[in-house]
């Protein structure tokens, strides 16, 4: 998508450890307007799937998710980060490790909010290792319900989430593929892809 490209040309700073700093208008002060514009892509994008809901990770991706559920007119559900899981039965768990913060932490969902029924539109800002997708995916698949896709902001093409994810034969969509990134230059080097605006 090339508004988010250029934007993150704008704006986004490379940091040592493949980290892209994208606090001025997604992970900290949020372009509520740009999301909107991501969001209806995401919408033309997934078409054609029986998307009823949308799932994300607390807490990057909450935001973005919103703007998406509202373009689809489904409810939003995220994930909870928790230090020690409540076991009740009552919430899908899984684990997920954080790729900035190096450490793992449990995830939770209720079980109120996910159904064998649900088809799922997983969205979050970006995807790394794709840790945090597998996350998702697994409390998908504990629910019984249906992942129809994942939806990505900025995906780090250099690092293997993606290849996993689509290996899986689930549909990646990444609005900003980066290919390539330079701490030192800040040059950001993104994939083409014909099939986006
Ligand atoms: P993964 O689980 O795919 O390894 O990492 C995805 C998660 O880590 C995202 O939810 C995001 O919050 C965070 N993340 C990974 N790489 C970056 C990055 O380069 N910049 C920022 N701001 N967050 C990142």
């Amino acid at each position: 998508m090339k508004l988010l490209e250029d934007r993150i040309r704008r704006d986004g700073t490379v940091k040592p450890g493949d980290v892209l700093k994208v606090d001025s208008f997604i992970n900290h002060q949020m372009d509520v307007e740009l999301f909107e514009q991501m969001a209806k892509e995401f919408r033309r994008l997934f078409a054609d799937r029986p998307i009823n809901k949308i799932l994300t990770i607390e807490a990057s991706g909450i935001g973005i998710a919103c703007i998406v559920a509202r373009e689809f007119h489904v409810p939003v559900v995220f994930a909870k980060k928790s230090q020690s899981i409540n076991l009740d039965g009552e919430s899908y768990t899984t684990k997920v490790e954080s790729f900035t913060h190096k450490r793992v932490y449990d995830v939770i969902v209720s079980k109120k909010y996910l159904n064998p029924e649900d088809h799922i539109l997983i969205i979050d800002d970006f995807m790394a290792n794709g840790c945090a997708v597998e996350g998702l995916i697994d409390l998908i698949h504990e629910a019984g319900a249906t992942v129809e896709g994942v939806g990505i902001a900025i995906e780090k093409g250099f690092q293997r989430g993606g290849q996993k994810i689509r290996s899986q034969g689930i549909r990646v969509e990444s609005l900003a593929i980066v290919d390539s990134m330079n701490a030192e230059t800040g040059e950001i080097v993104f994939r083409d892809q014909p099939n986006q605006s």
